[in-house]
Order: C-alpha cells, then structure tokens, then sequence
C-alpha cells in the first residue's frame, strides 16, 4: 500500500482538485494499487481561519464578511465537483460551517482566542477539504470513506505544535485499518489530546500525517504530491537556475527543510526513517516526471552537496565575556533558559576561545531571549564577567546541505571564496560535526544574490 499527500497547492480550486482525482484515477485506481490518501485544506484556507479567527477575537465585525466567503467558496467547490448530485454534500459542508460560525461567535462574545481554540478552528480546513473531496469520489463511483485524523492520532496539548504520541497512534491505526476496505481519505495536520481536544502538528503537517500513517502501517512508498518536480537543488523562488534532485537522504531532506526548504515538513521524515520506507516528491503539473526520493543515505553518491536552503528572517544574539572561559556550566544555563522559555534556538557557533557564543533565533524571540539571558547571568554581569546581550536584525541563515562533504576537503573554502568574490560579509559560521550542514549568518540584504553566487559556483550545470 502507498500512502500519498496532496498539499494545498495541489487543490487550490476546482480544476486542480480534478486533475488530482485524475492523478488518483490514473496511475493508481485502474492499476489496482492501493492507495490511502491525506489532503491537507484547500490552497489558502488555513491563513483564512486564522484571519477570521483573530478579526473576531478583535471584534471586527469584517469576520463574518470573511467568514461569508470561506463558506461560498467551499459551497462553491463542492457544487462544481459533483453537478446535479450536490445535496449531500452541500449539507456536510454546511454542518461543518455552521458549527465553526457558533465557535467564531464564541470568540467574539468573550473576546478570547486561545491556541486550543485556534487549533479547533484550523482544522476545520483539513476537514472540509477532505469531505468534498472524499463525498465527490464517491460520487465518481469509488469507494471511499472518510477519515479525521484527530480520532487516531494522539497528541500532547502543546497546541498549534503538539508532539505525537507513537504508541498510542501506531495502536489506533493499525486497529482501524484492519476493519477498512475502501480507500480512506484522511485530513492531515490534525490530531487530538488524551481528553480529545483538536490540536495541529505544526504548519507544513499534513506532510507529517501522511509519514505517521505510512509508517504505522509499514506502506511501500509515502509520496507528497505538490506544486514542484521535487527539492530543488534551492528555493525556485530565489533561486532561477535551481533544479530537482534525484534523490536525497533522509538527513539532508530534514536539514534542508529544517533550514527553510518548505517543500516538506522536517518531522515528516522521522516516522519514515525509522521504518526505512521511501518518501517521493512528486508534482501534480507534472505526473509522469519521477521527482526526488528521499532514502537511505547512499555513500557512493557522485554529488558532495545536495542543495542550499535558507531562512530569510532571524536574529543573532551573542553572548560574551571573559568569565565565560573555561567556566563550566554557562552553555548548560544558556540553553537551559532558553528552552524553559520555549525559545527555539536555530543556529550555535562558539569560537574556540569560549569568548562568546553567538545564537540565531526567529525575529519575534529576540528581544525576549535576550531578556531571559540577562535574568539568568544577573550576578555575572554584575560582576563584569559577562557583557550585555547583543542582538543584531534582519539577518538570515544559508545552510548548504550535503552528506559526502564529509569527505571532501575544501567545500567550505569554495562557499566563502564564492561570497568573498562578491564582497559579502560573514556574519557567523556553524558547521555541524556531522558535517552534513555548513550554515552561513549574512545580512538579509545579501541573501538573494548570496544563494545565487553559492548555487552558480557549486551546483549549476551538473546533471541531476
Ligand atoms: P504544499 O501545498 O504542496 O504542501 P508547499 O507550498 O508547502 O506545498 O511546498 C512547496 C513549495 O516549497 C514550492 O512551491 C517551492 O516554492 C517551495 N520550496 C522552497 N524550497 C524548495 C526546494 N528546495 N525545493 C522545492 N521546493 C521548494
Ligand atoms: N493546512 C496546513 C497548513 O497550511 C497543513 C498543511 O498544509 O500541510 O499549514
Ligand atoms: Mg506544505
């Protein structure tokens, strides 16, 4: 059994979620192959509930304009997907409609927007997508059924972020599979607590819900269909000349996600790690072009480095002080700090004199982690042994990503000579001791030609 994924931009609107009912048909359907299928919401639709979600918590009454239109667009869809056979449809979706407007009302009356209710209000999106297109199959004649993630997957109460929980959620789908006949039509990004609160997997997750429910049910392939030929060798919005790679790692696909590259979720590839199952990118505009895999780590690969990702927006804080040197402990409190406040920490680099330790986090944690640090170091910095926190904007992160540059002498030097050439400035340098990952801080000024020059000098007119 394969389990496929269609992201948003694969069902943007009415002519696209039929060609993906096509796709369905085609290669999978009249081949007799067994398909289980995750749809994440339609194109849009979850940055919509979460704009209506904080109009009316604003009290704007411009919410239920906006939430006048979510409705006719989804009534909208589901009329076109199934002409002349719409009631039954038409009735789930106003169901589901009429049940978020009371929650939306909620909002309003009490002027509360928790991330629970976020949460709840966001999966609405997966789960209207997921009933029109699973009631339109049905009514193509095959023989489809259902399925909210929420029931299965179980999750912690971290809200907007929960965790899985893998016991649990193996249990439950394998129980619920075995009963299963038809194709199940499973809403991704969702999932629920012990007490069945509605909580998401992070934005990107329905990537995740396919990975969880491929590897729970140990599938042959777990293939993300969406709106490119694969991970491109960078961003094909920043980058004109970038192309798709064959294939990839598990590790280099979670690197170069987890350092920007949207085209898939990093935990996605986790579940399927772990039970060694093959993961493919494939594009809906282009079916029949092979995409990349995501497998094993092969050392015989020809290619040194895989790709180059970025993350547009972050701020470094460096830490320094001559009481930091050969002081055990200060790394340990640092993070220690940082983690009880929730603050993701993206990047580390410590120079070898221990001086200073520089950290980049996203933009809204800066001003807070430096004030969570200087709390924690309070003594120290009374006594001079640590100055105060500096904290530098509009800075962004290049990670170039390849798994055989451990072997390789010299791409380090290749990717600064590339940015020396054309006098951009270093602003820190990480590199891992896997040596999977060199990342590079620059000004955000630099960005677009500094992905550019590295991708020109190190990955262009390579075959893939
Ligand atoms: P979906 O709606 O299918 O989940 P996403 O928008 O989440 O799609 O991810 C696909 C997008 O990721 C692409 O349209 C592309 O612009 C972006 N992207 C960023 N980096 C890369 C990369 N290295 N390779 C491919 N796509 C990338
Ligand atoms: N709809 C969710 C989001 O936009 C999940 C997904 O698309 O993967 O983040
Ligand atoms: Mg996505």
């Amino acid at each position: 059994m394969k389990i496929l994924k269609f992201g948003g931009s694969s069902v943007g609107n009415v002519d696209r979620i039929k060609s993906v009912i096509g796709i369905l048909d085609k290669y999978y359907i009249k081949r007799k192959k067994k398909i289980t299928v995750v749809f994440s919401a339609f194109q849009g639709v979850t940055d919509k509930l979460i704009e209506i979600g904080s109009l009316a918590y604003d009290r704007k009454p411009l919410y239920k304009e906006e939430f006048k239109k979510l409705y006719n667009k989804h009534i909208e869809i589901a009329a076109e997907l199934n002409p002349g056979n719409n009631i039954k449809v038409t009735e789930k979706v106003e169901c589901l409609f009429s049940e978020l407007e009371e929650i939306l009302h909620g909002v309003y009356l009490i002027k509360e927007l928790t991330s629970r209710t976020l949460d709840y209000i966001l999966s609405f999106g997966e789960r209207l997508s997921n009933t029109i297109i699973s009631e339109t199959m049905n009514g193509r004649g095959n023989s489809c059924e259902y399925l909210d993630a929420s029931k299965l997957v179980k999750t912690s109460s971290d809200f907007g972020n929960a965790r899985v929980d893998f016991d649990q959620t193996n249990n439950n789908i394998v129980k619920y599979f075995k009963k299963k006949k038809g194709i199940q039509i499973i809403t991704g990004f969702i999932g629920s607590t012990i007490n069945n609160e509605v909580t998401t997997l992070g934005r990107g997750g329905s990537d995740y819900t396919a990975s969880i429910f491929g590897s729970a049910l140990n599938a042959k392939a777990i293939e993300i269909w969406t709106d490119v030929d694969g991970i491109l060798t960078a961003d094909p919005r920043k980058v004109k000349n970038s192309f798709p790679l064959k294939s990839v790692s598990y590790e280099e696909a979670m690197e170069l996600s987890h350092f920007g590259a949207k085209v898939i979720y990093p935990p996605t590839m986790l579940p399927a790690l772990q039970k060694k199952i093959k993961i493919v990118i494939k594009n809906t505009f282009n079916p029949e072009f092979d995409g990349t895999e995501i497998v094993a780590r092969n050392i015989n690969d020809p290619f040194t480095i895989k790709g180059i990702s970025s993350i547009d927006d972050v701020s470094l804080l460096r830490v320094q002080g001559g009481g930091m040197i050969g002081v055990t402990g200060i790394a340990s409190r640092l993070f220690g700090v940082l983690a009880q406040n929730k603050i993701n920490i993206i990047l580390i680099s410590q120079a070898s004199s221990e001086h200073s330790i520089c950290l980049a986090v996203l933009p809204g944690f800066g001003q807070k982690a430096k004030k969570v640090i200087e709390e924690e170091f309070r003594l120290e910095m009374i006594d001079k042994k640590i100055g105060d926190v500096a904290v530098e904007e509009n800075l962004s992160i290049i990670a170039v990503v390849g798994e055989n540059m451990r072997h390789t002498p010299g791409i380090a030097g290749k990717v600064f000579q590339s940015l020396g050439r054309h006098k951009i400035n270093i602003i820190a340098i990480a590199q891992g001791s896997s040596e999977l990952n060199i990342s590079l801080v620059i000004n955000k000024n630099d960005l677009s030609k500094a992905l550019n020059v590295i991708h020109k000098n190190i990955l262009q007119g390579r075959r893939r």
